[in-house]
């Protein structure tokens, strides 16, 4: 089979051209100047895009190592974690807290909703003693986007650690590790900054690190080891790494940084969320019903669409991929075959990529038989996008 013409999915997505361009340079020495000075630079820009004036740690492996060390340096046998739960990885997340040890206390609501934020005063009132709270920013497996930064507000006042997987919403959603008060965060290069999957991008704040530090179970001498960054790294001025980079992913992470940073973040932010209101709308004009309840508290990185009754979704989507070279996403997890998801992420939420997915989704499901008005979201979809102006990057 050829590849695809288009990957509108939910990550990996496709990266901009400048990304694969930068991943095509020299393989050079990990301690050759060059090296060391763009590993250090592409350091600065990732902490540019979380706001924070703090460190980052960009760990050698895909996102899922950075939220695995994450549970791993704050967990400390028998300490109470607080686990919010709306969609598979949140759930994940909680699995690890409890396998460390922690005495895990989950609130967990229905997946295609959000965490309201009274949610976890009540539990921070009912459990005192945690030590922390884990959220999943922007639930990709279920497109619903929870309100970190008013759950950051509450658990700041409580004084326990924040931590927050922002896999896909770095660069795509409004992000403050700073001003919200957020302890540590994980996000992927593959999701909204487009670039290659392979790292985990981690902000870890002074209090995060004492935490860390004063933990006995927080791995040393290990690849899951953040603190192995921090002394061998960071406080050792830079000059040597506990293991070796991939100097390609480097190169691509930060060419990517560098196309979010050159349109601004905010622009980046606003592009993400004009294409997620034009595939919304273009969904629910087409007739077709969308995954998360409350529009308000959809993420902007992908957009999730319940499979219609009797459909076969990944029937649908194979037959999608063949006939058009769209390639779409189903779901994830135990949601994996009740919904499409169609990414805009990076450039799938410029141009008129979000009218290409709505086309694939549509026009394939009515190859199928079921009754689409593919026409009316395209429409639906136009309207948006032309209505805010330009969409393409300048
Ligand atoms: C993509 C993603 C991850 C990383 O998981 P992979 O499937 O291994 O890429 C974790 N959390 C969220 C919210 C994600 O979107």
């Amino acid at each position: 089979m050829r590849d695809p013409m288009f990957t509108l999915t939910a990550g990996p997505t496709a990266t901009w051209p400048r990304v694969q361009a930068a991943m095509s340079g020299p393989v050079v020495y990990d301690y050759d100047p060059v090296f060391l000075e763009r590993f250090a630079r592409t350091e600065r820009k990732i902490a540019e895009l979380y706001r924070t004036s703090g460190d980052v740690v960009l760990m050698q492996g895909e996102a899922v190592l950075g939220l695995e060390a994450a549970a791993r340096a704050l967990v400390r046998p028998g300490m109470t974690a607080i686990n919010l739960v709306s969609g598979v990885y949140a759930k994940w997340f909680g699995i690890w807290l409890a396998e460390y040890g922690a005495n895990l206390v989950e609130v967990e609501v229905p997946y295609d909703e959000h965490v309201d934020p009274a949610l976890v005063r009540q539990a921070l009132e009912d459990h005192p003693d945690a030590g922390l709270v884990a959220v999943v920013h922007s639930e990709t497996p279920s497109g619903v986007l929870n309100p970190l930064k008013d759950i950051a507000a509450i658990v700041r006042e409580h004084g326990a650690l924040m931590v927050a997987d922002v896999v896909s919403s770095l660069g795509g959603e409004d992000l403050d590790f700073d001003g919200w008060g957020l302890d540590l965060a994980v996000a992927g290069p593959q999701k909204c900054l487009a670039g290659p999957p392979g790292m985990s991008l981690c902000a870890v704040s002074d209090r995060a690190w004492e935490a860390i530090r004063g933990n006995p179970a927080a791995p040393r001498g290990s690849f899951l080891s953040l603190l192995d960054w921090k002394d061998r790294w960071i406080d050792g001025g830079r000059h040597a790494f506990p293991y070796t980079p991939s100097v390609v992913d480097v190169a691509g992470v930060e060419a990517a940084c560098d196309v979010v940073l050159e349109m601004g973040v905010e622009a980046s932010i606003a592009q993400h969320r004009l294409a997620a209101r034009a595939v919304r709308e273009g969904v629910v004009a087409m007739g077709l019903e969308l995954w998360a309840r409350n529009p308000a508290f959809a993420t902007s990185c992908i957009t999730a669409v319940r499979v219609p009754e009797g459909v076969d979704a990944l029937g649908a989507l194979a037959h999608i991929r063949e006939r058009y070279g769209v390639m779409l996403s189903p779901g994830y997890g135990e949601i994996k075959e009740k919904l499409f998801r169609v990414g805009h992420q990076g450039p799938g939420a410029a141009s008129l990529n979000p009218v290409v997915a709505l086309a694939a989704l549509g026009r394939g499901l009515a190859d199928l038989g079921v009754a689409v008005r593919t026409g009316d979201g395209l429409e639906a979809a136009l309207a948006v996008l032309s209505g805010a102006g330009t969409a393409v990057p300048a």
